[in-house]
């Protein structure tokens, strides 16, 4: 179970021209580990997980998740397949005013058409996991920043996913709630097998995961890890 990009090429329309927005990137996410996607503003890191999200279809290249080639499928299948393995986190915390932390990742089953009344033990557990069980009937107005991207990794770890994106999730957080928003994703990601990839343009935030790319004007270098995670990611 992965997420594999390969030969990634996406323009946007800009009047009668097209934006450059990724250039040919390849990347290649093993489940249960973390990708961080490092740039400046503008240099395609939302643009690189929309498309690994199937949100937007790149120009060329083939988005492969857990097997499946998602080029070419049609959309009432490509929308089930985000449902069912693809978790998103985005930057701004997009939780519903008017529910509670719990009814938020109830929602989730409730929209993939399943019980909620399962999804309650589910969700619950879930919110154990990313240490907000008690804050489970507060509405999002009485949660802080961090509290919030709490309940929106939990939300986005509903449906089981093995795909997570996750995008600037640390931007309106103080450093060390940053550092522990990461660290609950890393530990999250190995713990439940996801692929998952992590777009921060805080540097201080790298140590946690295992590898490191680059983007810069749509094109993506990979930074080689460590000598000692290669080794263990080769067992
Ligand atoms: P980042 O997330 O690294 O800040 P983006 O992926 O949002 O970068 O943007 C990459 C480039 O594509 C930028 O030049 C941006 O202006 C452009 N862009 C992003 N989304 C659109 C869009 N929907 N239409 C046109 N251009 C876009
Ligand atoms: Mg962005």
């Amino acid at each position: 179970m992965s997420l594999i990009l390969t030969d990634i090429s996406l323009t946007y329309a800009d009047g009668d021209d097209r934006v450059l927005a990724l250039d040919d990137v390849t990347l290649d996410v093993p489940a249960g580990s973390v990708t961080a996607v490092v740039g400046p503003s503008g240099s395609g890191k939302s643009s690189l997980l929309a498309v690994a999200a199937t949100l937007i279809a790149p120009d060329s290249g083939s988005v492969v998740i857990d097997g499946i080639d998602t080029s070419g499928l049609p959309r009432a299948r490509l929308a089930e397949l985000r449902r069912r393995t693809i978790g998103i986190v985005f930057q701004q915390s997009n939780l519903v005013p008017s529910l509670t932390a719990l009814e938020q990742l109830q929602m989730m089953a409730w929209i993939d058409g399943r019980s909620t009344r399962e999804a309650v033990p589910r969700g619950m557990a879930l919110l154990d996991a990313v240490g907000m069980a008690d804050h489970a009937d507060r509405r999002p107005h009485a949660l802080s920043g961090g509290q919030r991207q709490r309940v929106n990794i939990a939300r986005a770890l509903m449906n089981d996913p093995t795909v997570l994106l996750v995008d600037e999730p640390t931007s309106a957080l103080d450093q060390e709630r940053g550092e522990e928003i990461v660290d609950l994703i890393t530990r999250l990601s190995r713990e439940r097998h996801t692929a998952t990839i992590l777009v921060t343009h805080d540097r201080s935030l790298l140590a946690a995961a295992d590898r490191v790319a680059e983007v810069h004007d749509g094109r993506l270098s990979t930074v080689p890890p460590p000598p000692l995670l290669t080794q263990s990611l080769r067992q």
